[in-house]
């Protein structure tokens, strides 16, 4: 009985620890952190970002938590929990239609005009271009 409240307490604080998580994506959610590869979870949006072909070799940092197994869960995809590198700069793994002007999060085909959308890695304080 008491172990097994231990065991839920230290699964709380692995959960409650990280937060982030910096490193080299892989082909198969994987995320190499120093030599360590670390399985990614999302929902499916998060997950169609984990498998886009432009970002695997892309440094990223992701939001979310350490689950007891030792992989991590990213937050949901409406938190903006995934971010690239780009020079340095820390920009918002995005979307971008350059016909409608709409950004997405995950990609795929833009739901106005469906067309295929653009990676465009952004600063989540910089506005949106204007038609
Ligand atoms: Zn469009």
């Amino acid at each position: 009985m008491r172990r097994r409240a231990l065991f839920l307490f230290s699964a709380l604080l692995l959960r409650a620890e990280g937060k982030r998580l910096r490193g080299k994506l892989m082909a198969g959610r994987k995320l190499m952190v120093g030599d360590k590869a670390v399985a990614l979870m999302g929902d499916e949006a998060v997950a169609k970002v984990l498998d886009d072909e432009r970002l695997i070799g892309a440094e990223l940092e992701v939001e979310g938590a350490t689950t007891g197994d030792g992989s991590f869960e990213i937050d949901g995809i409406h938190t903006k929990p995934v971010y690239t590198f780009i020079k340095g700069e820390r920009l918002g793994v995005s979307y971008w239609c350059e016909i409608c002007y709409i950004r997405t999060y995950s990609p795929g085909k833009c739901w106005c005009c469906q067309e295929d959308t653009k990676l465009d890695p952004k600063d989540p304080n910089t506005p949106d271009r204007k038609p």
